[in-house]
């Protein structure tokens, strides 16, 4: 079995995986539910992707539970599954992986760019959310928590709380839009403080920003808080005629050449950051190109 992640992480850089709603997507997967729902309806072509990776050199595959909490689910009508659709995930992942990579269960925002208050949910309500999917993926057996994509602090805080008591190692990324706070005005680095002193094992970034618009946020970071960093940036181009990826109608035309990525993934580990992975938009080529500057051995 490869070793904890927390002490891969101290030994080296990790590579991660890659993005896959918009991967699916494009290969005609519909993703109006995100993952989890695809997980039910198209359950061999996320065995494909997470494949893919993991012959492109992955040495995390990701479960793909983001979006998963209960009130997601109850929204496209799948809360009846909640539990056999979190099981599945890490099940699918876990087969892929084998003894040769690490198994992460991804853990999304109840509430995303929304915000707990306009979502009408209490922090006692989202921290109820975050626990029952904690718990879930821990009992299914994933190895660590990445806990992904949040925007707001208060959503943040609740979620991580919710990670830490599982025991599990915690990767916990934030995602920065156009400004370089929290969606409730939190600066990066005070988000950064805030996130490692309440517990995360590992801090970053991750999605919405292409490499070159992330490399200065995580140089940012590096300078905030010690410990491991993690950074996830998405494969296409969105500045300057989109300031993040929202909107971004034409992004198959936009995704940037493997070689790119491979430069990013030179640049992440110089300024130390030590899991190195993609999101959205990001596919098995750029993350063979990230394998080899990285010196990870592509299993095919
Ligand atoms: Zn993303």
């Amino acid at each position: 079995m490869p070793k904890p992640i927390l002490e891969q992480l101290a030994e080296g850089p990790v590579l991660g995986d890659g993005g896959y709603v918009y991967i699916l997507k494009q290969r005609g997967v519909p993703m109006e539910g995100y993952t989890p729902y695809a997980i039910f309806t198209h359950a061999d072509a996320i065995r494909q992707l997470h494949q893919e990776f993991f012959d492109a050199g992955a040495e995390v595959i990701q479960a793909q539970t983001f979006q998963g909490t209960r009130n997601r689910l109850e929204q496209i009508g799948m809360a009846e599954h909640y539990v056999e659709i979190h099981q599945r995930a890490v099940a699918l992942a876990q087969e892929v992986a084998g003894n040769q990579a690490l198994v992460a269960g991804s853990v999304g925002s109840a509430v995303g760019s929304k915000g707990l208050a306009q979502a009408g949910l209490t922090l006692d309500d989202a921290r109820g959310l975050y626990q029952e999917e904690c718990n879930l993926l821990a009992d299914f057996g994933v190895d660590f928590l990445i806990v992904e994509t949040f925007m707001w602090m208060d959503d943040m805080l609740v979620a991580l709380e919710a990670a830490k008591a599982t025991e599990l190692p915690v990767m916990f990324t934030a995602s920065f839009k156009e400004k370089e706070t929290t969606d409730d005005n939190v600066s990066l680095g005070e988000c950064a403080r805030k996130l490692k002193a309440a517990g995360a094992d590992v801090v970053g970034i991750n999605c919405m920003r292409e490499p070159s618009r992330m490399l200065p946020l995580m140089r940012w970071m590096r300078e905030a808080v010690e410990g491991p960093m993690a950074m996830q940036p998405i494969g296409f181009r969105c500045w300057p005629d989109y300031t993040h990826l929202h909107g971004v109608r034409d992004w198959p035309k936009r995704v940037l050449a493997p070689t790119h990525m491979a430069d990013y993934a030179r640049e992440a580990a110089a300024i130390g950051v030590n899991y190195i992975g993609c999101c959205c938009g990001s596919g098995p080529e750029h993350l063979r190109a990230m394998a080899k500057v990285l010196s990870k051995t592509s299993r095919q």
